[in-house]
């Protein structure tokens, strides 16, 4: 059987290890848009941190948690081990101790249900610094050992070389698809037409526009996201947890003394791929509220990404329009939680097996679900 992918974002590339592993052949087309999320995805992965409600984004999001530890495993058997994935733990905080109670009672409730979130524990604003140390000497914190950061540029790299591994090939360009009577019969680049028994559109905020001609409306929309690379020179960062204030903003680290702050989440921004003035200040302002000994850190630089934005924080994935063709999309502000595990899925579903969750919350042309007032946070 061959499948072929449009887009090799972490949606794309899981898609393509998972089918690979499972013996298909596989052919993957990726144009390497500026602003590709995957590449400027700050990489939280600790939903049980997030004050969403909404179930059916709980469910698949808490799933994608869970298979990280999995998939990391199964790519080190492959040679695979830079994925920048680490437990390194969520830190909530925030000024009020009342606010802090109300945070550790609604992850506590969440952690008893799903013990990979770890350990539970209430942490004093000098416990909070030793573990941040360029915290606000007033924050304390909850701090949640299971959670987790992802380098999204990494892991999306690792997942391609692994489907290469296994025979799939990637090809550079703009794809199209190729249909014929009522089905998808494949993709159209440049200069080569590549049959296939299905093919997964995972374009990203660029989806639309290439099943338009379809006459598939795909409910999605690129919200542009400014995220800033700080460096603090000599000191050791790599251990240092995810922080995560009330607000929308995030802090987490990496090694070689790299911080990460943001991010915008500017819904109606096209596909302008600009650092401006307001979101650099924003994002700084932000930044440095929360964590004032990061005012002599470096500035490294500014990415652009675009994310999926579906009509919901659900995500859109599964079978629609004609036959042959699966679409994966909507990922939005969670997709390097939820793009490995729903790669899988994506992967199953060409297949023709029974995917591991039941898909009807995710259809990809179905209505919105009601609003989530916690849509905006973390
Ligand atoms: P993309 O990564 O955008 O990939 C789509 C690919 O398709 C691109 O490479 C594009 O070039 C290609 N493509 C499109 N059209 C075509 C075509 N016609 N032919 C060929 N190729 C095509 N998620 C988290 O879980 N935790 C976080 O902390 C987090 N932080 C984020 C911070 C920011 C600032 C941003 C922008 C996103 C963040 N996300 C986070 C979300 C996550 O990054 C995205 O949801 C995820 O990367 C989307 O992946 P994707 O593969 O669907 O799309």
């Amino acid at each position: 059987m061959r499948v072929a992918i449009i887009g090799a974002g972490i949606l794309g590339a899981s898609a393509a290890y998972h089918l690979a592993l499972a013996g298909a052949e596989v052919v993957v087309a990726d144009a390497a848009h500026p602003g590709r999320a995957t590449a400027a995805g700050a990489g939280i992965v600790s939903p049980w941190s997030s004050g969403r409600v909404d179930a059916g984004w709980r469910r698949i999001a808490e799933a994608g948690a869970r298979y990280y530890p999995e998939l990391i495993a199964r790519l080190a058997e492959d040679g695979e081990t830079e994925t920048g994935y680490r437990r390194v733990g969520a830190l909530s905080v925030a000024a009020d101790g009342a606010a802090l109670d109300q945070i550790e009672q609604a992850i506590r409730r969440r952690r008893d249900a799903a013990p990979e979130a770890g350990e539970l524990t209430r942490l004093s604003p000098a416990e909070a610094r030793a573990l941040f140390p360029p915290l606000h000497p007033a924050l304390g914190g909850v701090f949640l050992s299971g959670g987790a950061r992802v380098d999204g540029r990494l892991i999306t790299a690792a997942l391609r070389r692994g489907a290469e591994r296994h025979g799939a090939r990637f090809v550079a360009g703009e794809a199209g698809l190729l249909t014929a009577a009522d089905r998808v019969t494949g993709i159209r680049l440049a200069d080569e037409s590549i049959a296939a028994d299905c093919v997964i559109v995972a374009a990203g905020a660029w989806a639309p526009a290439l099943l338009q001609p379809l006459g598939l409306a795909l409910p999605v929309q690129p919200q542009r996201g400014q995220i800033t690379h700080l460096q603090l020179e000599g000191t050791e960062t790599g251990d240092w947890p995810v922080v995560l204030p009330p607000s929308s903003h995030y802090l987490l680290a990496f090694g070689s003394s790299r911080i990460v702050v943001g991010a915008t989440r500017e819904t109606g921004s096209g596909f302008d791929h600009r650092v401006t003035a307001a979101g650099q200040a924003e994002v700084l302002n932000e930044a440095l509220a929360i964590a004032p000994g990061l005012g002599r850190a470096t500035l490294l630089e500014t990415r652009i990404g675009f994310r999926p934005a579906g009509p919901d924080l659900r995500p859109l994935l599964g079978r629609a329009g004609p036959e042959g063709l699966v679409i994966g999309n909507g990922l939005g502000p969670s997709g390097l939680t939820i793009g490995p595990f729903a790669g899988r899925l994506l992967a199953q579903l060409a297949l023709g097996e029974t995917p591991a969750i039941d898909l009807a919350d995710y259809a990809p042309l179905r209505p919105a679900a009601a609003p989530d007032a916690a849509m905006d946070s973390i």
